[in-house]
């Protein structure tokens, strides 16, 4: 692992690395294909500063506005020892009176809260929650996760908390959008329980490790979001297992990292070599080069969640790819790589070949009626 480290840390420079999410985790499988994300979020390369330094940033994502509320909200929810929680889940577990134990795992009683540490304090909770005699129900707040992606661990640090429920532990994620009338905006539902999916995955994985069924591990995920316009909380239990098992898939199908470094040209670096003040002075001409390095596939979709949207669709475009028009179409042109190459098609410039006969025909006679409604406009 130190090697495989070595390369990582060459990859990235001297800076530390930029951690994980289940935010990102998602995202990361959101593209299996596309090494060049994979190689740098194995190296927790901070892409947004890469696509800044290059001219090309992604929008933001979600205004300050958007998150203070969620963090409000998410404060509002655990505050008191997270009693509004306990409240919500007594009401949809069923659960009788009794008291829980709430440890706050961002309190480690160290000056040294690295992630490492409060990942083996989150351990040592969850194993001593497991191992009690105690009908005591336990509460595990700012827990800290570790999951393998593509060979290599990465730390999770959710916002949701782990609630034992004789014996089995439940994943809670606190969500600031509005369910209406017991509806919600189903993307938001969607991305909150491939969230919760990667959390209960990662503690699959704990417990896996001390030789604990992953049973042990409930796949109902426990949503927490405001009621209604209100910001009083409910709290919605929802079946995971259809999410847990594609993320398991989308996991499992995505490449490791060793290959992909042993494909690249030595002494490559994404370094950004930042002066004293933290400014990056690499040369932009040779960053893009060392990028162009590694291989991608974008696709519109990559807008919404990667930081380096807007370079890959640069480069997609500037080589003249199907890919930039989306899926759809790419599915259409099936066999045909360039826009350049369908549109010769279309205008009868080009030879099909055999196997593109139809196809040729096909764009042929859009080109047709497209020239013939401009004519006649
Ligand atoms: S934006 Fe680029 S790096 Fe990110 S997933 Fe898409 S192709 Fe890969």
């Amino acid at each position: 692992m130190s090697q495989l480290n070595d390369r990582l840390v060459a990859l990235r420079g001297p800076v530390p690395a930029k951690g994980h999410d289940a935010r990102t985790l998602a995202a990361l499988t959101a593209n299996p294909g596309c090494n060049r994300r994979a190689l740098l979020d194995a190296a927790g390369i901070d892409k947004d500063a890469i696509a800044v330094h290059l001219g090309k940033p992604r929008p933001l994502v979600k205004s300050s506005l958007a998150l203070r509320s969620g963090a409000t909200f998410e404060q509002q929810v655990k505050a008191d020892g997270c009693a509004e929680l306990l409240r919500l889940l007594r009401d949809v577990l069923n659960l009788p009176l009794p008291e829980a134990a709430h440890t706050d795992l961002a309190v480690v009683g160290t000056q040294d809260a690295t992630p490492q540490v409060r990942y083996i304090h989150t351990r040592n909770a969850v194993l001593e929650a497991l191992r009690s005699t105690s009908p005591a129900r336990t509460l595990l707040d700012h827990p800290i996760l570790q999951l393998t992606v593509a060979g290599h661990p990465v730390y999770l640090e959710p916002d949701v908390v782990a609630f034992q429920i004789d014996g089995v532990f439940h994943i809670i994620e606190i969500k600031s959008f509005a369910v209406v009338d017991q509806q919600a905006n189903g993307t938001k539902v969607a991305a909150a329980v491939t969230q919760a999916a990667a959390y209960v995955l990662a503690l699959r994985e704990l417990l896996a490790k001390e030789g604990i069924d992953g049973d042990r591990v409930s796949h109902d995920v426990i949503l927490v979001t405001p009621r209604n316009f209100t910001r009083r909380p409910t709290a919605s239990v929802v079946d995971a297992r259809k999410k847990i098992a594609a993320l398991t898939r989308q996991l499992n199908r995505l490449t490791r990292v060793e290959p992909l470094l042993d494909a690249l040209p030595a002494r490559i670096t994404f370094d950004l070599i930042l002066d004293q003040d933290k400014r990056p002075t690499r040369d932009p001409k040779e960053l893009t080069a060392a990028l162009q390095a590694t291989t991608t596939r974008y696709t519109p979709a990559c807008r919404h969640f990667c930081d380096l949207a807007y370079v890959c669709r640069g480069e997609a475009r500037d080589d003249g790819s199907i890919d930039v028009l989306g899926s759809d179409i790419s599915d259409d042109l099936g066999g045909i790589d360039h826009i350049g190459t369908a549109l010769r098609l279309a205008d009868g410039t080009r030879t099909p070949a055999a196997d593109q006969a139809d196809l040729a025909a096909a764009l042929r006679h859009a080109h047709a009626v497209r020239t013939q409604l401009r004519e006649s406009a």
